[in-house]
């Protein structure tokens, strides 16, 4: 239910976004929470915050036309939304993806500006991408879109500004093309401009690694807090990208068991775990599909065409594909089969019905502006160590970002508890994220 002052605020903004489904249901979510924020501190309602922060500062479109390996020219729409930058410069990743439209980024963009804010780090929120389908393009086809991308993209962005990052379809060899343009167009060797690059020019260590691992992280906290651990629980991941595939990793290193994971073509059951080289061989070098794991894995994993990989029972879920991939069914189902905590690696991957399936059963569930802030957090150190001149070793990076995860989950606690819902982490994600930004926008004055 909508606190009165919200549900004016929520008709508003659907009159205003119309057919932005996704971006509706984002907004929804983070008002359902801030209510008795509202009774506390009036003063959010007096200068409109919310108001404010549901409309973006900025948002850019604009088209990219490249041409293929024929020399047929073809015609994309690129989006950056800049959506607010109280507290740093935008920031938030590129989505190459063939379902990208301005509701898309904006409902990204506006998770990532509570999602930022929760890490503790001086960054707002943003977010870009294109309609653009990478699958089945060549790697010269991939640079030449990313090339005319950047040719629009540069005049919006810069250290302190905006600072892109990846998302699904972008991964390092997106970004390097990314950047190599930045700096042919701006003559400027600008390493903080943009985050997840290789380290041999300007990465950072960990960077690859940390939405997956800061999730794992997050999840432990979560079943830590009540006692137990991944210590020999079955666990099932969603997708086989960037974030699910050191999902999987962490996993196994803390005990648990992944038993299944996805692509857009279906699932892998693999009961005695997955091997991991084999995956990261078949999906970042070779770019195939699942099936093509299970061919080479041999008899004890099957591979199960176009159904979702929530049909398997699991005491762990951990969606690391896509948005609204868990639907209240799905959840009732996990539920009935014993599942315990959820780790949201992917934004928004559970349906509102979902999310009150798991919280009315009690399950630990953490939303995906706490759990998967790991991957941000670690592109605000990356920015650090390029401002400094500096890189950090790998186990360095790796217990700052368990760090950040063990505080982002505290403070998550404490602000629930604090607001009486005890335990409830998509209480204490929206509220904590929300009161930080608020607070240095009202500082900022009416801007
Ligand atoms: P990748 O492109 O590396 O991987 C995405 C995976 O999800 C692929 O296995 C893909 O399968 C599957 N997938 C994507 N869309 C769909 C769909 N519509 N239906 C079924 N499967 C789908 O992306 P990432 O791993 O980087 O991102 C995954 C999620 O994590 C996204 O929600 C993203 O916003 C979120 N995230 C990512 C961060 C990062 O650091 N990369 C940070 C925080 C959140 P297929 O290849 O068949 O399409």
């Amino acid at each position: 239910m909508l606190h009165e002052k919200l549900s004016s605020v929520y008709d508003h903004v659907l009159r205003r976004n119309p057919g932005e489904t996704e971006f509706h249901q984002a907004v929804r979510e983070v008002l359902e929470s801030i209510g008795p924020v509202l009774g506390k501190h009036p003063e959010y309602a007096e200068s409109k915050i919310i108001e404010r922060i549901c409309e973006p500062e900025r948002q850019i479109i604009f088209r990219v036309p490249w041409s293929d390996d024929q020399g047929e020219v073809h015609i994309n729409r690129g989006f950056r939304v800049e959506f607010n930058s109280a507290l740093g410069p935008y920031k938030g990743g590129l989505r190459f993806h063939p379902s990208v439209y301005l509701g898309i980024v904006k409902f990204l963009g506006f998770e990532q500006i509570f999602k930022n804010s929760l890490t503790g780090l001086p960054i707002g929120g943003g977010k870009g991408g294109s309609d653009f389908e990478p699958k089945g393009r060549s790697t010269n086809e991939i640079m030449r879109f990313c090339q005319s991308f950047m040719t629009e993209l540069y005049r919006h962005i810069g250290e302190y500004t905006d600072v892109p990052a990846g998302d699904i379809g972008v991964g390092q060899r997106e970004v390097g093309y990314l950047f190599g343009q930045y700096k042919r167009i701006t003559n400027r060797y600008e390493s903080g401009v943009i985050t997840g690059k290789g380290l041999s020019y300007g990465g950072a260590q960990v960077r690859t690694e940390a939405t997956g691992y800061g999730c794992t992280f997050f999840v432990e906290e979560m079943l830590k807090a009540r006692g137990t651990s991944f210590d020999g629980r079955r666990v099932v991941v969603s997708g086989s990208g960037n974030v699910a595939i050191y999902t999987i990793e962490k996993v196994e290193q803390l005990g648990g068991t992944v038993i299944a994971c996805s692509d857009s073509s279906g699932y892998i059951l693999a009961e005695k775990g997955i091997d991991l080289d084999l995956l990261k061989q078949i999906k970042q070098v070779e770019h195939h599909r699942l099936d093509v794991y299970a061919g080479r894995a041999g008899k004890e994993v099957t591979f199960v065409p176009n159904r979702s990989v929530w049909e398997v029972p699991c005491e762990v879920a951990m969606p690391s594909a896509t948005q609204n991939e868990i639907t209240g069914k799905d959840a009732e189902h996990l539920v009935r089969n014993g599942c315990v905590a959820v780790g949201e690696g992917a934004n928004m991957p559970t349906t509102p019905e979902g999310i009150r399936v798991f919280l009315e059963a009690g399950v630990a569930f953490g939303p995906g502006k706490a759990a998967n802030a790991g991957g941000v957090a670690t592109s605000a150190l990356e920015m650090q160590q390029n401002a400094s001149r500096d890189s950090w070793t790998f186990e360095y990076s790796e217990d700052r970002l368990r760090e950040i995860m063990r505080d982002i989950h505290a403070r998550c606690l404490k602000t629930a508890d604090e607001y009486g819902m005890p335990g409830n982490y998509v209480a204490g994600a929206n509220i904590d994220g929300f009161k930080r930004v608020a607070d240095a926008m009202l500082a900022l004055g009416l801007i």
